[in-house]
C-alpha cells in the first residue's frame, strides 16, 4: 500500500490549500457570526473545476475519485468547515442518491451540482426519524402520472439555498423502510416551502432548515430507481457522506492543530516559549499521532469505494475516528491557547464547535458503532 499521494493529488492539494487561504479565510469568523454562507466561494470551486472531483467528465465532473475529493473537503475544512459540510451533501448525498436514477434523470439533475453551479440537499430525517431513520412519516401518494408529498422533513443541510433535493418519502406507509422511495425535487415546486432555519451551535455558516410538503405535487418521472428501494438508495449515499464527513472533521483536527503548533512556539510564559513545557510537547505529539491515524483511516475508505472495494464498513469506522479526533484535537487547541483559544479571533473556538456536529449527523457516533459491531458478529 502506497501512503504517498502522487503529484496530481499534492498539486490539488496545494491548489484548494490556496484557495482556501486566499477566499476562505478572509471573513470566516464573520461569516460564523452572522450564518452566512460563501456561496460565492462555492460557485468559485465549481467554476475552477473542483466541485465534481469524483464524477465523469460527461457530466460535468473531473473524471478523477473520492479520494480527489476527500482531500479537497480536509482542505476546505482546515479553514472553512461550513463549507465543508455544504459541498459534502451535495456532491455526496444529494449526488449518490440521484445516481440511482435513469440516464436521463442523472443527465437532467446532477451536472449543475457537479459543477458548482448550484448547491443539492438531501431529506431523509424528520422529527420523529433520526438515528431510525426508517421511521419516517413523510408520505408520496401517487395520483395519475403524479405524486403528492406530504410531510416534514428536518435539519436539512443546504435546504434554504439549494436548487435540487433528494426526499425520502413513503410510498406504501404499512411497509416502513421498505416502503420507503426517493424523489427530485426542485426548489420552487408549489407545495413545497422552506420552514424554521435554524441556529446552530457550530457549523454556523452553513444553511440547515425544515422542508415544509404540504399536497405537492410532482410528476410521476421525478421517482428514482424502484418504488420501496428509497431507504437502500440512502443507506448506500449516506456510506458516501460520511467519507465526507470524516474529511471534514480531519480538515477541522487539522486546522485547529496547526493554530496551536505556531502558538506554542510563538507564546512565552515563565521566560520561555510554552511549547518548551514537556506536558504541551508530548500532548502534541499524541495529537500528531491521532490526525494521522484517522487520516489513513479516511484516505482508506476513499480509495475502497474508489477502487471497488466494499467501503460501507471503512466508511464507519473512518467517521468515527475522524470526529473524535476532531472533537479532542479542538478541545485541546483552545485550552493550549489558554484565555486567548477562547476568544473568536484565534479561530480554534469555532472549530470546537464545528467539530461536535461532525460526531452527530450523518449517523451518530453510536450509529456507526452498531453498524461496525453488526458487521463484527453477524
Ligand atoms: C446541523 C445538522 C445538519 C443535518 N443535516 C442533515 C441533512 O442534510 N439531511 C438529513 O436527512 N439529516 C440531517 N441531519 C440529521 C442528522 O443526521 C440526525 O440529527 C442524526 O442522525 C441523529 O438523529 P436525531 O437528531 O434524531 O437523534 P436521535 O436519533 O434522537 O438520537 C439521540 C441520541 O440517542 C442515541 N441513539 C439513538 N438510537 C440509538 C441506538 N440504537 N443505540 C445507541 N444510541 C442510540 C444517538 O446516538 C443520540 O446520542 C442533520 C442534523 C444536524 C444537527
Amino acid at each position: 500500500m502506497n501512503f504517498q499521494l502522487d503529484e496530481k493529488r499534492l498539486a490539488l492539494q496545494a491548489a484548494i490549500r490556496e484557495f482556501a487561504q486566499n477566499e476562505l479565510l478572509p471573513g470566516v469568523i464573520e461569516r460564523d457570526e452572522a450564518s452566512q454562507f460563501p456561496l460565492e466561494q462555492y460557485k468559485k470551486l465549481g467554476e475552477l473545476g473542483y466541485a465534481g472531483l469524483p464524477y465523469p467528465v460527461e457530466l460535468g465532473g473531473a473524471g478523477g475519485d473520492y479520494l480527489d475529493y476527500a482531500i479537497t473537503i480536509e482542505e476546505i475544512s482546515k479553514v472553512d468547515a461550513s463549507l465543508g459540510i455544504a459541498y459534502s451533501i451535495g456532491l455526496s448525498a444529494y449526488v449518490g442518491s440521484i445516481l440511482n436514477g435513469t440516464d436521463e434523470q442523472i443527465k437532467a439533475w446532477t451536472p449543475d451540482v457537479i459543477q458548482g453551479k448550484c448547491l443539492g440537499s438531501f431529506a431523509l430525517t424528520e422529527p420523529n426519524a433520526g438515528s431510525d431513520a426508517g421511521g419516517c412519516v413523510t408520505t408520496a401518494v401517487k395520483k395519475g402520472d403524479k405524486y403528492v408529498i406530504n410531510g416534514l422533513k428536518c435539519f436539512n443541510t443546504n435546504g434554504p439555498l439549494a436548487e435540487h433535493f433528494a426526499v425520502y418519502a413513503l410510498t406504501q406507509p404499512e411497509l416502513g423502510a421498505k416502503g420507503l422511495s426517493c424523489f427530485h425535487v426542485d426548489k420552487g415546486t408549489p407545495g413545497f416551502s422552506i420552514g424554521k432555519i435554524e441556529n446552530k451551535m457550530g457549523i454556523r455558516a452553513a444553511q440547515v432548515s425544515e422542508l415544509i410538503f404540504e399536497e405537492c405535487e410532482i410528476p410521476e418521472t421525478a421517482l428514482i430507481g424502484k418504488e420501496g428501494d428509497g431507504f437502500k438508495y440512502a443507506m448506500k449515499a449516506l456510506d458516501g457522506g460520511r467519507i465526507g464527513v470524516a474529511s471534514q472533521a480531519l480538515g477541522i483536527a487539522e486546522g485547529a492543530f496547526e493554530i496551536a503548533r505556531k502558538y506554542l512556539m510563538t507564546r512565552e510564559q515563565f521566560g520561555k516559549p510554552i511549547y518548551k513545557n514537556q506536558h504541551l510537547a508530548f500532548k502534541m505529539a499524541e495529537l500528531e499521532c491521532e490526525i494521522e491515524m484517522a487520516k489513513y483511516m479516511v484516505y482508506k475508505a476513499a480509495l475502497d469505494k474508489s477502487e471497488g472495494r466494499p467501503y460501507s464498513i471503512p466508511a464507519s469506522k473512518a467517521k468515527m475516528v475522524c470526529t473524535n479526533a476532531a472533537m479532542h484535537v479542538t478541545t485541546e487547541a483552545v485550552q493550549m491557547l489558554g484565555g486567548n483559544g477562547f476568544m473568536r479571533e484565534y479561530h480554534v473556538e469555532r472549530m470546537m464547535r464545528d467539530a461536535k456536529i461532525t460526531q452527530i449527523y450523518e449517523g451518530t457516533n453510536e450509529i456507526q458503532k452498531l453498524i461496525i459491531s453488526r458487521d463484527l458478529f453477524k
